[in-house]
């Protein structure tokens, strides 16, 4: 494998383009990005006093066989003093609300229902997890494909309890670095850094900019790819790139768009792969004014459509927070967060497959496919990577 393009800058690119350096099979990565800035949806406001406001993830999760690959990267990109870590013992951890009928109820136990509205809690604890994760509609979204954990739990034990307490049955075994070993021996919830998530693939981009292995290139809008004779031809507004395999990490549609006619069946499942539109809206007061304290309250649609949640950030990292003053800022992540309809596992299947059967040098990663978290994100990368050059990276 001489040249890889890897298309999109988000955390799923450049982690793809981190996980390629590793291999000495491999002799250049050619990293294309649409917009000024690497890390995609990983992105933080650092005021000059020192608050943070993060427009996209605010919290990684530690936990499993992926939590531990990313704290794997974190530790090699130097980045273990920059960690702010929230236990499990953590205020932020242990009290979590639902926002029913205008009132806030500590979850799980807070909301004391008689027998004949058990079902329905039950039903709003979903759509507000839909709602929490994917920002979606429970009604139309795939448990196994958005929650593979409880779908593998329901499916090795046999009720989703029982398989929450022995274990899901997760196949992948990744050794823990001194991070996650730490992690694990401090019991983390979640994790962010002093600067923000945006420091995450800023570390990532200078250590690929470091291995002098990797051409970083911004503002590179990928326009069409073709197939040539030993692999691809990738058309920006300014050039054509040659390479003998294509990482796209670029959102399912975005990737659709630049396919030629050859893939056309690839192309039509790509645009079945929906996304949803998020506002963002980060609000800063004076003093504390939480009415209770803790992680923060999901909004079950049946109480309001138009918001999720809200997220009290400042419990859960302090660190963020400045002296005082008062800001409001509203950021729309147009297309943010893809949605797994039902069906999705088999239409990914499905696409793998026409690749396989056509030969294509092409791999997809990215969170339009295996999982929407960073986590899930940055193991799709890896994971790519290793089917590509057949070895574990
Ligand atoms: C508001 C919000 C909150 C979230 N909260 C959490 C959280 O708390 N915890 C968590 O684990 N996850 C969270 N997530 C999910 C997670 O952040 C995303 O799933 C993940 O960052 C997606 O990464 P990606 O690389 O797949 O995609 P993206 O970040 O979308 O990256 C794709 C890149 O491709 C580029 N691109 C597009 N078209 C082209 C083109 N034609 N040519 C070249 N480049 C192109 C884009 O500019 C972009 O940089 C959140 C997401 C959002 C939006």
């Amino acid at each position: 494998m001489r040249t890889v393009a890897v298309l999109g800058g988000g955390i799923g690119g450049l982690a793809a383009s981190y996980y390629l350096c590793k291999s000495p099979q491999v002799t250049k990565v050619i990293l294309l990005e649409a917009s000024s800035r690497f890390g995609g949806w990983l992105w933080s406001t650092r005021r000059s006093d020192g608050a943070v406001f993060e427009h996209g993830p605010r919290g990684i999760r530690p936990a499993g066989a992926v939590g531990s690959n990313t704290l794997n990267m974190v530790d090699d990109l130097g980045l273990a003093e920059e960690i702010l870590p929230v236990s499990y013992s953590h205020v932020a951890s242990r009290n979590r609300y639902l926002y029913v009928n205008g009132q806030l109820h500590k979850m799980p136990s807070g909301i004391r229902p008689a027998k004949t509205h058990r079902l329905k809690l039950a039903d709003i604890a979903v759509d507000s997890l839909c709602r929490g994760v994917f920002a979606g509609d429970c009604r139309k979204l795939s448990v196994r494909s958005c929650f593979p954990v409880l779908y593998n739990a329901e499916q090795h034990r046999g009720s989703i309890v029982l398989g929450m307490l022995l274990g899901s049955g997760e196949a992948q075994v990744i050794s823990r670095g001194p991070l996650a070993k730490r992690s694990k021996k401090e019991s983390w919830a979640q994790w962010s850094l002093k600067r923000g998530m945006q420091s995450f693939p800023e570390a990532i981009a200078e250590n690929l900019q470091q291995s002098g292995r990797v051409q970083l290139h911004k503002e590179a809008v990928v326009k069409q790819i073709d197939p040539s004779a030993s692999g691809w031809q990738v058309h920006l507004e300014d050039g054509v790139v040659s390479a003998d395999h294509i990482i796209s990490a670029l959102p399912a549609k975005a990737l659709s768009s630049v396919l030629p006619r050859s893939c056309q069946p690839l192309t039509q499942q790509l645009q079945d792969i929906s996304s949803v539109t998020v506002a963002v809206v980060n609000l800063e007061y004076d003093g504390a004014i939480l009415p209770v304290m803790g992680f923060g309250h999901l909004v079950p649609s049946s109480e309001d459509r138009g918001l999720l949640g809200v997220v009290y950030d400042s419990v859960p990292f302090p660190q963020h927070n400045r002296p005082d003053g008062q800001t409001t800022r509203l950021t729309l992540q147009q297309d943010c967060i893809p949605q797994y309809y039902e069906g999705h596992f088999q239409r990914v299947e499905s696409m793998r497959g026409f690749i396989r059967n056509n030969n294509l040098a092409l791999s997809l990663t990215g969170s339009c496919y295996d999982g929407v978290s960073v986590n899930d994100v940055i193991f799709s990368g890896r994971t790519a990577v290793e089917e590509l050059l057949g070895t574990v990276v």
